[in-house]
């Protein structure tokens, strides 16, 4: 593969080959600043040296009856997260509060549910009502799971804009980890709130144990799926969980009719590739070049484990992706916003104020002028991306 060839697909959003993914999950380690060097081309073409920071609110902890191995809010996880059925609306606003006194675009409302009642979606639909009152450039994401037809439309009219709902991982593997529903379950709640008017924003989870090809896999799709926004998450070894447990333990789980996730370390890899249960901070770093290659215009955020993954790296991976969230995550601790913030500072990045509707805007016609642009030699692709 020649790197630079990739590099001038993805400035004009082509689609790059499955083999060219694969040598970039593949690209030398003691080589890695080339790669993030290059793929910061293709970053800074479409998003400048902005950062979008978005902020989580776990408005329903804990009480999730699915069976996904990696969650500590799942029903068959024994993690000490706390329980609590739906927030006030009184609660989410000081949440709001907090997001937008912390510089964030986006609030990400995300509750352990199989998916939302009626009552839910009013209860919810009434907190986001009032939130865009007081703050109406305030972005707000939902996330309470499956959606059944019409509720994302009700969502969309109390002044949502995005729905989250992750694929976490390519569809093969996808029974490995989770067994009270289906890949096909998720892409469809994905794709209904797409549908019906919501922003679909759809990431991945990786450090499961899952191979390159299923890397791939979950990769492409979300290209196809054409998701505005994609979370990437390394995956934090909470222990109580299924999967925390696998992970840590030095003896093999005994017999359970619990999900397996044969996936692990000491399971056998022939036919898979190679497997990541252990990420390495450079490993993490290809993982999100090659998000921002082959979907090179979506909003990348680092989520939940870059602290644990990323390590002392993590300032290179704003060359990568756009977009981060601050604060702690659902159930776990997070750095210190003044950290974050620092770091986009000193690495010569800004943090991108108020609703990024407008920037959305900037960046579509500047993907367009990309797009019209006339090939040229990757030296001269730098002067195609205008600083901001
Ligand atoms: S559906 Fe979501 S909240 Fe529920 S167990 Fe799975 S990941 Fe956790």
């Amino acid at each position: 593969m020649r790197l630079l060839d990739v590099i001038e697909k993805s400035l004009r959003n082509m689609d790059i080959s499955r083999e060219e993914a694969l040598a970039v999950l593949g690209w030398p380690e003691g080589d890695i600043l080339a790669l993030v060097s290059d793929v910061f081309k293709v970053r800074e073409a479409y998003f400048g040296r902005k950062v979008k920071l978005n902020f989580l609110a776990n408005i329903q902890s804990g009480i999730c009856p699915e069976d996904c191995s990696y969650c500590s809010q799942s029903r068959v996880s024994k993690a000490p997260v706390e329980k609590y059925k739906l927030i006030s609306a009184a609660d989410m606003m000081r949440m709001a509060d907090q997001a937008v006194a912390n510089k964030a675009s986006r609030l990400c409302m995300v509750a352990s549910m199989k998916g939302p009642s009626d009552r839910d979606i009013e209860s919810v639909s009434d907190a986001v009502r009032a939130v865009k009152e007081k703050y109406p450039d305030l972005e707000i994401c939902n996330s309470l799971g499956f959606l059944k037809d019409g509720q994302a439309e009700k969502l969309k009219q109390a002044g949502v804009m995005a729905y989250n709902h992750n694929l976490n991982t390519g569809e093969k593997y996808y029974g490995k980890i989770c067994h009270t529903h289906t890949y096909k379950d998720r892409e469809d709640t994905v794709n209904r709130a797409f549908f019906e008017g919501l922003s679909p924003c759809s990431g991945a989870l990786f450090g499961m144990g899952e191979s390159q090809d299923d890397i791939l896999d979950v990769t492409f799709r979300l290209r196809e799926m054409k998701v505005s926004s994609i979370p990437i998450n390394f995956f934090i070894p909470i222990q109580g969980t299924i999967l925390a447990d696998k992970l840590l333990s030095p003896s093999p789980r005994p017999p359970s009719t619990l999900p397996d996730p044969t996936c692990l370390a000491d399971s056998p890899t022939e036919g898979r590739g190679r497997k990541e249960s252990d990420l390495t901070p450079v490993y993490a770093l290809k993982i999100l070049c090659l998000f921002r290659l082959v979907c090179p215009d979506r909003e990348l955020r680092i989520a939940g484990g870059r602290e644990l993954h990323l390590r002392t790296l993590q300032p290179l991976a704003l060359y990568i992706a756009n977009s981060i969230f601050i604060g702690d995550y659902l159930t776990t601790k997070g750095q210190d916003m003044c950290q974050d913030l620092e770091m986009i500072q000193d690495m010569g990045f800004e943090v991108l104020a108020g609703n990024s509707r407008k920037q959305a805007d900037l960046d579509l016609s500047r993907r367009v002028s990309i797009k019209d642009k006339k090939s040229t030699a990757p030296t001269s692709l730098k002067s195609m991306g205008k600083k901001d």
